[in-house]
């Protein structure tokens, strides 16, 4: 049973990441000049913001891109701009900074805008981006407020360009794996699900991450976020409720935001999942139990190194470049007006659960979760 189900899946994955893109679309592998005229309309991606992530691997990924490119920088520090525009290649029009951001409008060089800022600063450079005519992804977590996330989605409707959230695990051939496992109850149903995200933060206290102002959250917005993620793919459901516990080791260091958080999920079908996040332990993995077996994913969101194991056999698939195949698909969705499979409504919807369990924290009771976005 193992045997087919890796085959299949691994043939599939293979196939569509050998044209660069998880979406396999059948007629521009067969028909060269479709193809061809694909690669003409490579869309030029901005990034907003080059902090680690942005220097580390998203602009490498965009080295790897067959459908977007790096077109632009948008930057609050001179000194890099040089640096970037050597490194990459990028024509001075298409440098900006935060005060001339807005005249990106005008150029065409530039059709998404991907906003890799501190959390507080999504909702507003989402916002000026889709009024700039451009089409979005905005990393996560989407915002500090489930407000800013509407507030976001808005724009982008009114403009009536695309959002995207930068949920690059569904573009991962192993979370991809166990999204079918548990959705198609390949193994019976689902009875249980533990899933924990969490690293040893460093040492530097002057870090936005402990600054309520500018990451609204602390470990729940940052890692929490995979954990809240991994659950709802593997069971394919939203949750019922809520019920979540805080603890803080370091009271001083985390005096703004959370530290470690534990919650568990009730599920419409059935499953109940218990789930944690810190910003003082490493923790990372995701596992279900179910009737027929059970099957777990350590480490699970990593860029690299993301290995799998079952009670039927190893789950193994290539490790990709996941950001790569993320703007890939967001750029191939945009030149075939298709849906996005991160839409903001996802990004929204997760911030919801973090309020909720902020919620459930503040009152010590168990919170419903009501009118989720997606
Ligand atoms: P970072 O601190 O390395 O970079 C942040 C960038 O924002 C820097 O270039 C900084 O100069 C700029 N900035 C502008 N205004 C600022 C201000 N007022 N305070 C601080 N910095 C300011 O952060 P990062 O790790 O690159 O994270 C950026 C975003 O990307 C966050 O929302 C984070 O959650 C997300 N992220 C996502 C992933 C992922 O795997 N999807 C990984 C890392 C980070």
């Amino acid at each position: 049973m193992k045997e087919n189900m890796i085959s299949r899946r691994y043939f599939n994955r293979t196939l569509s990441a050998s044209l660069g893109a998880v979406t396999f679309i059948p007629e521009l592998a067969m028909n060269p000049s479709v193809w061809k005229e694909q690669q003409k309309k490579k869309l030029g991606i901005a990034l907003v913001g080059l902090g680690s992530y942005s220097s580390g691997q998203l602009a490498p990924a965009l080295q790897e891109t067959g459908h977007c490119y790096l077109s632009g920088i948008v930057t609050g520090t001179p000194a890099k701009e040089k640096e970037w525009a050597d490194k990459y290649n990028i024509p001075e029009k298409n440098i900006y900074n935060y005060e001339n951001f807005d005249s990106i409008v005008d150029n065409p060089d530039i059709d998404i805008i991907y906003v890799v800022l501190p959390n507080s600063m999504h909702a507003e450079y989402t916002v000026r981006s889709a009024q700039a005519g451009k089409h979005v992804i905005c990393e996560k977590p989407m915002a500090i407020s489930s407000e800013e996330c509407q507030e976001m989605i808005n724009a982008c409707n009114q403009a009536n360009v695309k959002l995207s959230i930068g949920y690059r695990l569904h573009f991962e051939p192993h979370n991809q794996e166990i999204m079918r496992l548990g959705q198609e109850k390949v193994m019976g149903d689902i009875t249980f699900i533990q899933c924990g995200a969490g690293y040893l933060m460093g040492d530097n206290w002057d870090q936005w991450r402990l600054k309520k102002e500018l990451a609204g959250t602390g470990a729940l917005g940052n890692m929490g976020v995979y954990a809240i993620q991994g659950a709802l793919y593997t069971v394919g459901e939203n949750p019922l409720y809520v019920y979540a516990q805080e603890f803080k080791t370091k009271p001083d260091k985390f005096k703004e935001v959370d530290e470690t958080v534990t919650f568990q999920f009730e599920f419409p079908g059935g499953v109940v999942a218990n789930l944690q996040t810190s910003h003082n332990a490493r923790t990372n993995r995701l596992y279900a139990a179910c009737e027929d077996g059970w099957f777990e994913l350590e480490p699970f969101s990593p860029y690299g190194g993301i290995s799998g194991n079952s009670s039927k056999g190893l789950i193994t698939y290539p490790q990709v470049n996941q950001q790569a195949l993320q703007m890939d698909d967001f750029a191939l969705c945009i030149l075939n007006n298709q849906k996005t499979r991160v839409p903001g409504e996802m990004g929204m919807r997760d911030v919801q659960i973090i309020e909720a369990i902020l919620e459930s924290i503040e009152t010590g009771k168990k919170v419903m979760l009501n009118n989720l976005a997606f």
